[in-house]
């Protein structure tokens, strides 16, 4: 019988359980797991399911310490294996302590999730805090101290910690933002986050503080400056303490400075401005793309060729380029359009793309010259940064243009990245995330903040990644200090999008006036 299809993906940061596995993942892991046994039939595991993502996606840094996974009971080979774990109800949320052994003595799991627990992202991740406080021996060793500190503890912190920055967040004992913040920070050097009750009156005191919550940076000696932030919340700190010099995640190399560069990296650096969109790039980008990429296919037909027509279409239309580039991108697309057969080879394609010959005054440049996609090693960045930002300016100028069909670029960017991105990964799990909702894009602003949001979770799951450059660290973009109206706090110090000034930033940061013609040949 086919496999019953499950409510997670690999997209998702979830691990997900099948009876080859489930002891190898729950049994004797150094992290907590906190596992959801569903049934995918189940109306209430439907609904609960992107909460579950979400909550995936909110605590992804913690991850050494705390693993989420789910499993579908409604698929008979996974029967037995939620029988074994009493599975009677759907949703179940189980605990599992890190070291928990299997059977017999030890502890086998924790219950007290069970069918009744939050079912929103913020009251899990509170659950999941108290779970961990109680945790028996012995605790997750990636699981920083979570109890509030003393001027007591602090006077020696330097002593036996070698860190750079203490972060001290003083709270109520009531606030989570403490614990939050040491969970988030779990996997970065050269920081430590402690909590500090505001009864705690000695360090209250000596550093004057007034706001609870508010977040103190401590040095040795007893020197010690307020964090700078745009609200007292947990994201804002976050944002902030990640950036403060010499934080890198464990195991990575600390950025490095321009001199390096320009002896780490084959060609000279070119340098440039981060909050600005290149020309460059994006040609880049077209020359990979069509040259390179597209090549791989000998003979396009079928998909392939309904696929690439659409993709040079919308190029054609929206790619803000120079006359020359735009000249070529429609002869290209007037040639394809005329292509009646079922199927065209590469060579005549290329012919094409080449034939500048013809017309002297249409030609897309050779070769690659990366600038605000320049990686700090040959292998990172440039063509997969040049594909998101070629994608962005698209979407954003059929809304300035005043497309008629909202998914115009959308669709053609998913059956290019389908058909033809060399990363087959990533084309997976971008068709993932497009089958999940690509169909809620109804608008022109929703395409373009429907691929502001899906690159973000994308920069969420690989954050920390191989493929991460240390000089350019995957944030949840743009950053409070590139588009500050972007960012709020609900009253209770959730983070909150404001969507409005996202768009207004999206559109006017991708704007073809806004686009820099540095370093074109
Ligand atoms: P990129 O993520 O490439 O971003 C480029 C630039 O866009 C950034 O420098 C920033 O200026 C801007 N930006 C960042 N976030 C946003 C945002 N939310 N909205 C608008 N602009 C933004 N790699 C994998 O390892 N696994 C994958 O599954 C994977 N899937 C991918 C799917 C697609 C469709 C694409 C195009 C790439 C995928 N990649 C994947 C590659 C990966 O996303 C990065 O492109 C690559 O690691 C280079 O990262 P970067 O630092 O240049 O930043």
């Amino acid at each position: 019988a086919a496999a019953q299809a499950g409510l997670y993906t690999a997209s998702d940061q979830i691990v997900i359980l099948s009876p080859a596995d489930v002891e190898a993942v729950l049994w004797n892991s150094s992290a907590a797991t906190v596992v959801e046994f569903y049934a995918s039939w189940c109306g209430h595991c439907i609904a609960f399911s992107p909460v579950f993502k979400g909550l995936a996606r909110d605590i992804k840094e913690w991850k050494p310490a705390v693993e989420l996974a789910a499993i579908n009971c409604a698929a008979e080979e996974n029967r037995k294996v939620c029988t074994s774990y009493g599975i009677r109800g759907y949703p179940t949320l189980k605990f599992f302590n890190a070291y928990t052994k299997a059977g017999g003595n030890g502890t086998k799991h924790n219950e007290t999730f069970s069918l009744d627990f939050p079912r929103d992202i913020r009251g899990l991740r509170h659950k999941i805090i108290d779970q961990l406080e109680n945790h028996a021996e012995p605790w997750p060793p990636a699981c920083p101290p979570l109890e509030p500190t003393s001027q007591a503890e602090i006077d020696s912190f330097f002593e036996t910690n070698n860190v750079r920055h203490l972060a001290l967040i003083f709270e109520e004992a009531r606030s989570y933002v403490g614990r939050e913040l040491t969970l988030d920070l779990l996997q970065f050097e050269n920081i430590a986050v402690r909590r500090v009750l505001n009864t705690e009156e000695a360090l209250v005191s000596k550093l004057g503080v007034t706001t609870f919550p508010s977040c103190y940076l401590y040095y040795p000696g007893g020197n010690f400056t307020r964090l700078k932030v745009k609200a007292e919340a947990r994201a804002f700190y976050s944002y902030a303490l990640q950036r403060l010099p010499g934080v890198v995640r464990s195991g990575k190399p600390a950025p490095v400075s321009p001199d390096v560069l320009n002896n780490n990296t084959e060609e000279v650096w070119r340098p440039f401005n981060r909050s600005r969109v290149y020309m460059a790039d994006l040609e880049s980008t077209l020359h990979y793309s069509l040259r390179v990429e597209v090549a791989a296919h000998t003979v396009i037909r079928g998909e392939a060729l309904i696929s690439l027509r659409n993709y040079i279409a919308a190029l054609a239309k929206y790619f803000p380029g120079r006359p020359v580039v735009m000249n070529l991108l429609k002869s290209v697309n007037s040639w394809l359009q005329n292509q009646t057969g079922s199927e065209i080879s590469y060579e005549a394609f290329e012919g094409v793309l080449d034939n500048a010959a013809q017309s002297p005054d249409a030609a897309l440049p050779e070769g690659q010259r990366w600038v605000g996609c320049q990686g700090s090693r040959p292998h990172l960045r440039r063509y997969p940064c040049g594909v998101w930002t070629l994608f962005h300016v698209l979407t954003v100028q059929a809304k300035n243009a005043g497309g008629s069909d909202p998914q115009e670029v959308l669709s053609a960017m998913r059956s290019y990245v389908h058909v033809f991105f060399g990363c087959r990964l990533c084309a997976e799990h971008f068709e993932n995330m497009a089958r999940e909702s690509l169909t809620e894009v109804s608008t022109l602003s929703s395409a373009v903040l429907w691929l502001w949001s899906r690159h973000n979770q994308v920069n969420n799951r690989l954050a920390g990644d191989l493929s991460e450059d240390p000089n350019f660290p995957k944030i949840q973009w743009p950053s409070p200090e590139m588009c500050p109206a972007c960012h709020t706090a609900k009253t209770n110090g959730d983070h909150l999008w404001n969507k409005e000034k996202v768009l207004a930033f999206l559109l006017s940061h991708f704007a073809a006036n806004s686009i820099v013609k540095d370093y074109l040949e």
